[in-house]
């Protein structure tokens, strides 16, 4: 028999150290890459069951909800919003979808894609979402089912204000379907005080875990909907009804293979967003990005989004006249193994990003990040007022209450 061969040069992956402020995935605590890497076991395993109650347990907390369908579905967090666009949207129903930046575009692809009819509500790219052109929307399309919108704006870095947009989808009664693949642990995030009824996030942003997973949250109004559908979902594996008898029931029986390992090291990040708490994790990516901040404009660089609506967690600023980003961005890969975030879409070679998103929002990450632009802005054309930055960033830690180190 003739084989085809096994490809020729192939060996072991080892992985280069690099640190991560891109816009994800972030650095990943040793902890968790410790704990990923225990003995596989099964998916049923007794142990392993007991373990997905406290990751749920643990998601109730960092989503502050009390919403019994509260788990980690097993893909990245696109599916989280596909998940949440198949199983409450019917074909014919009407959703109000906010766009400012990458992730609300897709929104609308999945809305569609669901047989949705899009009402759709433009802001500028850098611009939180408009309540007042939510309100509207809903006084133009009363019968709308839901509101989509991204809590933080990765492709951008703004933050809308998701307790005045939820308020106002209440009002008209309609549900909301909040993106918090960013926000989730970096900035203030109350799912039932402030009325979400089908949440999603991602592993690789502020959780501090690799890519893979996307944890979400339904309200009992969510799941109304669904049991209440005309039709099926088109998705199978998506399905909520059928990802229940998985998830939330007493006797967990086969729906798919759990990706075990990626679940453990979930559940050891959200110990250890337990033992820091939600209030100190948010000063923490707050008091890193002041500093950050401060560093970046000593640089010469301007933010793209106004202070009121700014994300500490992703921090986007304008690529000065005549700075070639590419070769910028390059450069501190090369020479310092560090990652920093590209523009997307119409933001493609104007903005560059800066993540400080879970253990990546940490003192030497930034030290890193303000001492390596000093070191390469000048040779590619951009003068700089040596030790500027990081006197700017050591002010800006001076002047606000210390935070813990993540131990
Ligand atoms: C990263 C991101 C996503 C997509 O998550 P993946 O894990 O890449 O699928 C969705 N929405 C926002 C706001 C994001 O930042």
């Amino acid at each position: 028999m003739q084989l085809i061969p096994p490809p020729a040069g192939t060996a072991s992956f080892t992985a280069p150290r690099r640190t991560l402020m891109g816009p994800g995935p972030s650095d990943v605590h040793p902890r968790v890459l410790a704990a990923m890497a225990q003995p596989t076991v099964g998916h049923l395993d007794p142990a392993f069951n007991a373990m997905m109650d406290e990751t749920k347990a643990l998601l109730r907390y960092v989503f502050q909800t009390q919403n019994d369908l509260t788990f980690p579905i097993s893909a990245p967090g696109s599916t989280g919003m596909e998940t949440c666009f198949v199983n409450l949207i019917e074909p014919g129903d009407t959703v109000i979808v906010c766009v400012n930046g990458v992730f609300g575009g897709r929104m609308i692809e999945n809305a569609e894609r669901a047989g949705g009819t899009v009402v759709r509500i433009d802001d500028a790219w850098g611009a939180p979402v408009s309540p007042d052109k939510v309100r509207d929307a809903f006084k133009a399309h009363p019968h709308a089912v839901a509101l989509a919108f991204v809590h933080a704006e990765t492709s951008t870095g703004a933050c809308s204000d998701a307790a005045t947009l939820c308020g106002i989808a209440r009002e008209f009664g309609a549900l909301t379907i909040v993106d918090a693949v960013t926000s989730l642990v970096g900035v203030p995030l109350l799912v039932d005080a402030w009325g979400i009824d089908a949440i999603y996030s991602g592993s690789q942003k502020c959780l501090g875990c690799p890519p893979g997973l996307s944890p979400a949250s339904f309200s009992s109004r969510a799941l109304d909907k669904v049991r209440a559908r005309k039709s099926k979902s088109n998705s199978w594996f998506m399905d909520l009804s059928l990802v229940l008898g998985y998830w939330n029931a007493a006797n967990r029986t086969y729906h798919h293979t759990a990706p075990t390992n990626g679940l453990v090291g979930l559940h050891e990040s959200l110990v250890m967003a337990a033992e820091e708490g939600l209030e100190a994790s948010w000063a923490r990516h707050q008091y890193h990005h002041q500093a950050l901040r401060d560093g970046l404009q000593a640089l010469g660089f301007a933010y793209l989004v106004a202070p009121e609506a700014r994300l500490p967690q992703l921090n986007s600023v304008h690529v000065p006249a005549g700075l070639d980003e590419a070769a910028l961005r390059r450069t501190l890969m090369d020479e310092f193994n560090l990652e920093i975030g590209a523009g997307l879409g119409p933001l493609a070679g104007k903005i560059l990003r800066f993540g400080l998103m879970g253990y990546s929002a940490r003192e030497e990450n930034v030290r890193l990040c303000l001492r390596a632009l000093e070191a390469v802005l000048p040779r590619l054309g951009h003068a700089v007022d040596k030790g500027a930055a990081l006197r700017a960033a050591e002010s800006a830690w001076a002047l606000q209450q210390p935070v813990a180190a993540v131990a």
